[in-house]
């Protein structure tokens, strides 16, 4: 049965998939009998209708394909194709000899071109074949020779058109790659000649690379229209800002307004041509009567202009660019046009300025506001563990990083501990919880000095150790391990480790230093919480909970067994004659003696009751899913337990009894006050009957009583 209905599952998987490919051979098969040249026209239309049919279907598929089509889709298409095309041909012409017949070369041609090449090929196979089944079908026509000509034909066609297209699609790719890598370089290039990049890192990634452009194009912006005043104001021919690279070595056109076509947009070197003394003289200098053997560098023939005013454009007193202006008259530079021209320098030299003040000013933004994040995430986490992540979540956004860990070093202890790491997949668990003792290596010294290492932010495998020599630190080349300093105390590092080089310096250094100190000052406010919490919810003397703690615990117990029918049990003990104890031994050994009992009730429940310190020598155990008979039995243990317990005290040992009282929900009560009271009532109840007993309560009066 089982293999029946996979059968038939198979068969519709099958006839949905390969429907196309049957049809496209039926069509094949009435097409090889000479369908198409008989006059049979009710078949022609049929076979012309499944046809178009079939190929509107791959044809929709095809154009909703956002990638590439399945090889299957491809053939079935290009077979299609073929079969239409003879199938045409032997209509219109009754056989593949005719004029039309080398139509099927552009139709290989075409599909060699959108095809897969594996897909293209079985077509290429399909045309061939599909044609040798015609010409061998159509007796008349066996010729082998024009066979294997028209088959090469198709071939050559396929393969041509393939290299071809693919060639073409390769150098475009190139071209355009190198088109956007040159502009980059030269975005690059003019950022970092007008100072604008951060860090001297040179990285510039996502925003910071996105803030550089806007400013060079704005100072390209400014410069241009400064230009293009100056040239239409003062009749010139070039106006022209040349700007040095960032080693000073050359110049180069950083934007100009021209009337020329023969301006170079080539760097050249600051002692070449007529504007050599302007760098050197840091002067002005203004030539008239030019000739075209002179030499003005940034035109790339013979000099077209007569006259040329170039200035210098200084900062912080070194020549930093050269402002030319030049005519092809002989006109020469009055004073007042000079002066205009200088205005036009401390311009230019200004609003290269203001994008670097700008540039600072963002990025400082962009950091202020990484940091503000993380303080926020920082600050909303209450425990170590989210201080942790969030910690390193904002990590990530100042630095992209491979793999971060933080560690916690144990002063008392002098260890360190891996409490956090964190690769690109996600957590790694088998380095989290890893101890290591204090050593020389990174770790240790960054704790030892409060100091970031390594001092350069790259890591030297051969040679430095970050944690120790046990748990090896994969080789990646840029590592910084920062100190978790709260008030100049060292809590652990933060270690953050990048396949990037420098990916650590000092663009990021410092945003990474604040935020470690924030997360130190998180770190060690979540451990005040934690132990704040514990210092609410446990009694100092014995470890146990405390009165309030069970409270809290009890209420929602009971709530559970109400809820599910289920017997809960609580256990009320309280020592015999402890007034006598203190008042014979002293209050420290009543204080060892509530001890011992609270170590007697911790040893004998089980994992899932809770005992609490209720206050002076009484304790309350709270057992779930247990019943009267239960209760009795641990409240018995615990009972003959204690009875067993020596104390030592300076005046010998001594010995001490307990009475307990046991009530069981819903008989005992069925909230929790009416259940303690009922516990209550029980202790009393074994006080009286004499102490050292355990007693149940019961509804009338309170019976069961085990005597010790
Ligand atoms: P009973 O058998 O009726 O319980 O007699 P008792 O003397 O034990 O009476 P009770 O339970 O009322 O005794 C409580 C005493 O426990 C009073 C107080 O001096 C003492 N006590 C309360 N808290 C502490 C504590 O933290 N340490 C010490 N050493 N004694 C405490
Ligand atoms: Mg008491
Ligand atoms: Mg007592």
């Amino acid at each position: 049965m089982d293999m029946l209905v996979r059968g038939t599952l198979l068969f519709r998987r099958m006839a949905r998939n390969g429907y196309g490919s049957v049809l496209t051979c039926v069509l094949a098969a009435y097409v090889v009998c000479g369908g198409p040249t008989s006059s049979n026209w009710p078949t022609f239309l049929v076979a012309s209708v499944v046809w178009a049919f079939l190929l509107a279907r791959r044809l929709a598929k095809k154009l909703r394909l956002t990638g590439e089509a399945p090889f299957l889709l491809d053939v079935e298409l290009g077979a299609l194709l073929a079969v239409g095309l003879d199938a045409a041909l032997l209509r219109v012409e009754g056989n593949l000899s005719g004029r039309f017949s080398p139509a099927m070369y552009v139709l290989v041609a075409l599909v060699a071109s959108f095809a897969r090449p594996a897909a293209g090929l079985v077509v290429v196979l399909w045309v061939v074949g599909l044609d040798a089944a015609i010409r061998a079908a159509s007796l008349d026509e066996t010729n082998l020779e024009v066979l294997a000509t028209h088959a090469g034909f198709a071939f050559a066609f396929a393969l041509l058109n393939l290299l071809l297209l693919r060639a073409e699609v390769a150098r475009i790719r190139v071209t355009a790659k190198s088109r956007v890598e040159e502009e980059l370089s030269r975005l690059r290039d003019d950022a970092r000649s007008y100072r604008l990049l951060g860090g001297g890192e040179g990285s510039t990634e996502g925003d910071e690379e996105r803030l550089t452009r806007s400013s060079v194009e704005e100072i390209h912006q400014s410069v241009h229209y400064a230009l293009e005043l100056l040239r239409r104001c003062l009749g010139l021919h070039t106006a022209v800002l040349l700007w040095r690279n960032d080693a000073g070595t050359h110049l180069r056109i950083s934007e100009l307004s021209t009337a020329s076509d023969d301006v170079s947009d080539a760097p050249f070197a600051v002692g070449d041509g007529v504007l050599a003394a302007v760098v050197s003289n840091q002067a002005p200098v203004i030539l008239s009567k030019l000739k075209p053997a002179h030499k003005v560098p940034y035109y790339a023939g013979p000099c077209p202009v007569r006259t040329i005013a170039a200035l210098p454009v200084l900062e912080d007193g070194v020549v930093r660019g050269v402002l030319a202006l030049d005519r092809v008259d002989d006109r020469p530079f009055t004073p007042h046009e000079q002066e205009l021209a200088a205005q036009a320098a401390r311009y230019c030299q200004r609003a290269i300025q203001n994008e670097r003040v700008f540039v600072q000013l963002e990025r400082a933004k962009v950091e202020q506001g990484k940091l503000y994040r993380a303080a926020q995430s920082l600050g909303a986490s209450f425990s170590e563990r989210d201080v942790l992540d969030a910690g390193v979540r904002a990590a990530r956004e100042i630095a992209s990083f491979d793999l971060a860990a933080v560690t916690i070093f144990d002063e008392a202890k002098k260890t360190h501990e891996v409490c956090a790491a964190e690769s690109e997949g996600g957590k790694i668990d088998a380095l989290v919880g890893q101890r290591f003792k204090h050593n020389t290596g990174l770790v240790s010294m960054v704790v030892e000095n409060r100091f970031p290492l390594p001092y350069r932010g790259d890591f030297d495998p051969a040679h430095q150790i970050v944690l120790t020599k046990r748990m090896p630190w994969p080789a990646l080349p840029s590592l910084l391990v920062l100190p978790l300093l709260v008030h100049d105390r060292p809590l652990g590092t933060l270690i953050l480790g990048a396949k990037r080089r420098h990916a650590f310096g000092d663009a990021v250094r410092p945003t990474l230093e604040v935020l470690a100190s924030h997360l130190a000052v998180s770190l060690s406010n979540a451990r005040v919480v934690h132990q704040l919490e514990t210092m609410a919810t446990t009694d100092g003397l014995t470890g146990l909970l405390n009165k309030r703690a069970m409270l809290d615990a009890a209420e929602q117990r009971v709530a559970a067994a109400a809820r599910f029918k289920r017997k809960l049990s609580v256990l009320v003990t309280d020592i015999d004659h402890f007034k006598k104890v203190n008042d014979t031994y002293g209050h420290d050994v009543g204080d060892q003696v509530i001890r011992g009992l609270g170590a007697v009730l911790t040893r004998q429940k089980r994992n899932t009751d809770v005992v609490a310190r209720f206050g002076g020598e009484e304790f309350v155990v709270l057992c779930e899913q247990t019943d009267e008979d239960g209760a009795l039995l641990l409240a018995e243990r615990i009972r003959e337990e204690l009875e067993r317990t020596k104390f030592q005290s300076a005046n010998g040992s001594l010995s001490v009894t307990c009475s307990v009282g046991v009530a069981t929900f819903p008989g005992g009560g069925t909230t929790w006050e009416e259940l303690f009271k009922a516990a209550d009532e029980a202790l009393y109840a074994s006080k009286r009957g004499g102490r050292n007993r355990v007693t149940a309560w019961q509804p009338q009066s309170v019976s069961r009583v085990r005597v010790g």
